[in-house]
């Protein structure tokens, strides 16, 4: 079993936390402190158990040496907000100084390790980086769900060096939403997806062609199944390779009885960027030199209707082009209708990455049950696949 947090004595210990603060920076400025405050609930128990706490993260893709504008400074001065003390900050994680700023440590305090990816050791799940890094604690906590699909020395291979391991508040919360929730869920369940990709919720699809009652299917991805249907998608986004894909989908939720329900009109232009003409058109006449571009008036009508019928929602993916003012107007809609739900006592669950974005465009992350933190890993495990950083804290 992987143990929680309170099964430990935490008092007078040093206890290593893999955060997930890969968040966005600009000009040296924190954008979105959603990820660093997630993680505050884990720290302050340890803190308020006795414990000191030491900080490890990645921040984006600096290729194994530094770079400035990759440094964790910036979310240093936010987490110290958050904490309301000061912390102690090391400009390299595993040097002899950082490790000894640890050793120094009195309980009650706080230290961040510089970005793990200034050193190559880290993707590569080093062995002797881990066994460095695992000199930071005598107890190691991963937090850090968003990075939990993937194997590295910092979430896999440093816990083969701790006999006392176990997973944070925001894992557990993760792993109870984005697992436990859908193996009893308040019924009926309903999936919400969108985005470009096709391929990336293709499992995730499969993994709920037996509980889902209903799949609301929006965004790029609808254009694959469109065309699997033999309809014409002008320019639309398809993705050729997934179409048989998406057809043997479609049969089997036929026969499992799993309704699937594509838009009835479209936004469409001629371009993104740079459109010429923007229509709103019905799902059978897309004009050859036009792409669906976001889902229509009619859409979202049928969408709400169903989804304020639900139970439990579970929504991954933006139906439109919601980055651009002129197809954002389907992924803002739909935003907010589910933001009303919580109140009607339906469970709505955000699968992190683009949605979540959409959220904190138009509504309020408060206004959800839970919004994951992790894109790439909340994909993982709504589909089904084990984590290998969970895996690497034993069995769940
Ligand atoms: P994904 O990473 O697969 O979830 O895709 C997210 C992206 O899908 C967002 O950046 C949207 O702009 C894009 N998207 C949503 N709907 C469409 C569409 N109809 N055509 C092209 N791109 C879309």
């Amino acid at each position: 079993m992987i143990r929680s947090l309170n099964s430990f004595d935490l008092k007078d210990k040093r206890v290593l936390i893999r955060v997930d603060y890969n968040v966005p920076i600009e000009d040296g400025v924190v954008k979105d402190a959603y990820r660093i405050q997630c993680s505050i609930p884990t720290i302050k128990e340890c803190l308020e158990s006795g414990a000191s706490v030491v900080l490890m993260s990645h921040l984006g893709r600096p290729e194994g040496k530094f770079n400035e504008d990759y440094s964790l400074i910036s979310v240093g001065e936010v987490l110290s907000d958050f904490l309301e003390i000061p912390i102690k900050f090391s400009h390299d994680c595993i040097s002899e100084d950082a490790i000894n700023v640890t050793i120094g440590l009195h309980p009650g305090e706080v230290h961040l390790l510089e970005n793990l990816r200034f050193h190559n050791a880290e993707e590569e799940n080093d062995i002797e980086f881990s066994r460095l890094l695992s000199k930071h604690g005598q107890i190691y906590i991963n937090d850090a769900f968003g990075t939990s699909h993937r194997s590295h020395a910092s979430n896999v291979g440093v816990a083969d060096n701790f006999t006392h391991k176990g997973m944070g508040l925001l894992m557990k919360k993760e792993i109870q939403y984005l697992q436990n929730k859908f193996k009893n869920p308040k019924e009926p369940l309903v999936l919400l997806l969108g985005g470009a990709k096709i391929s990336g919720k293709i499992d995730l699809i499969e993994n709920f062609l037996i509980d889902a009652k209903t799949i609301l299917i929006g965004g790029g991805m609808t254009f694959t199944f469109l065309k699997a249907m033999g309809l014409d998608v002008g320019k639309s986004i398809i993705d050729e390779q997934m179409i048989s894909v998406a057809n043997k989908v479609i049969k089997k939720a036929r026969q499992n009885r799993v309704k699937i329900v594509f838009p009835i009109d479209f936004i469409a232009a001629d371009s993104i960027d740079k459109p010429s003409k923007i229509e709103t058109i019905s799902f059978d006449s897309i004009p050859t030199n036009m792409m669906g571009l976001d889902i229509g008036p009619e859409t979202i009508k049928l969408f709400s209707k169903i989804l304020q019928k639900s139970g439990t929602i579970l929504w991954n993916g933006p139906m439109g082009v919601f980055e651009k003012k002129n197809f954002e107007n389907g992924t803002k809609e739909i935003t907010n209708l589910l933001s009303e739900l919580k109140d009607e006592n339906i469970i709505t669950i955000v699968g992190g990455g683009d949605s979540a974005s959409a959220i904190r465009k138009f509504s309020n992350i408060e206004n959800f049950t839970h919004v994951s933190t992790g894109g790439g890993a909340s994909l993982e495990l709504l589909s089904g696949k084990n984590l290998p950083a969970i895996e690497a804290l034993g069995k769940l």
